[in-house]
């Protein structure tokens, strides 16, 4: 199994296709830091999923190597390294359950003031509380509907309970509004804070706050620094 000590993430020199003779990824390298922001960018089928996928182990490289703390995360167990990954899909897919075991799946012995705590940082909580049974409330086909910022809010929250040390945030491509987006901006800030935050983003303002930025282009990296000097 993997130790994990802080979350670094490195790729180094790597090479990957999804079927055989046909590579995407072309001698990719970078390295994500602990407390840092990663931001992926470059067009629709540039690779920048590809890229997340690979990180929680989803597929094995064709070539070089992805490392967390200096560990081959090929050589480690799969559940071992998504143990300490936290994913916040694109589109995220609620179960037909109450909101309270959406947001502790994967972690159902969380207790009730650990699900709230969540909920309040992914700044979901007041929205929970504005339902006819709060927590209880059931989600989906029978229940309500909630909008894809408040779904997103809620794997947030779902991440926070989990506590990894990497963070893969898969932003939106379909326009929320602002006062949606500035509120899962600020969510997403605050469990930021001393992990490794990868996004693939597609919002200036994601953009501008991040540490590192890779711009992906036909699974190559083209260029990369911070927003100012791109
Ligand atoms: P977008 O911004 O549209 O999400 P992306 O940069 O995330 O694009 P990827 O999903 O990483 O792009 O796809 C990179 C390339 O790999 C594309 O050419 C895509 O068609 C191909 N691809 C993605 N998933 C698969 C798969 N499961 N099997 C085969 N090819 C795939
Ligand atoms: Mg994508």
């Amino acid at each position: 199994d993997l130790r994990f000590l802080a979350g670094r993430v490195e790729f180094e020199n790597v090479h990957f296709g999804y079927v055989e003779g046909k590579e995407i990824l072309h001698d990719v390298s970078f390295t994500a830091m602990p407390g840092q922001t990663l931001a992926l960018v470059g067009p629709s089928g540039s690779g920048k999923s590809t890229i997340v996928r690979l990180l929680f182990r989803f597929y094995d490289v064709w070539g070089g190597c992805i490392r967390i703390d200096g560990q081959d995360i090929s050589k480690a167990k799969q559940v071992s390294v998504r143990s300490h990954i936290g994913v916040v899909p694109q589109d995220t897919v609620l179960f037909n359950d109450t909101i309270r075991n959406n947001i502790r799946y994967g972690r159902i012995d969380a207790t009730n003031e650990e699900v709230i705590e969540a909920a309040m940082t992914a700044n979901i909580h007041d929205r929970i509380l504005t339902f006819p049974d709060g927590y209880d409330t059931q989600v989906g086909e029978r229940g309500l509907k909630l909008s894809g910022g408040e779904k997103q809010r809620v794997a947030i929250a779902r991440t926070i309970l989990k506590n990894p040390h990497i963070i893969l945030f898969d932003e939106a491509t379909s326009a929320l509004d602002t006062k949606t987006e500035r509120k899962i901006q600020a969510s997403l800030a605050k469990v930021c804070a001393n992990r490794t935050t990868i996004i693939v983003a597609h919002r200036l303002s994601t953009i501008v706050k991040a540490d590192q930025i890779l711009v992906i282009r036909e699974g190559r990296v083209v260029e990369r620094g911070r927003h100012e000097q791109l």
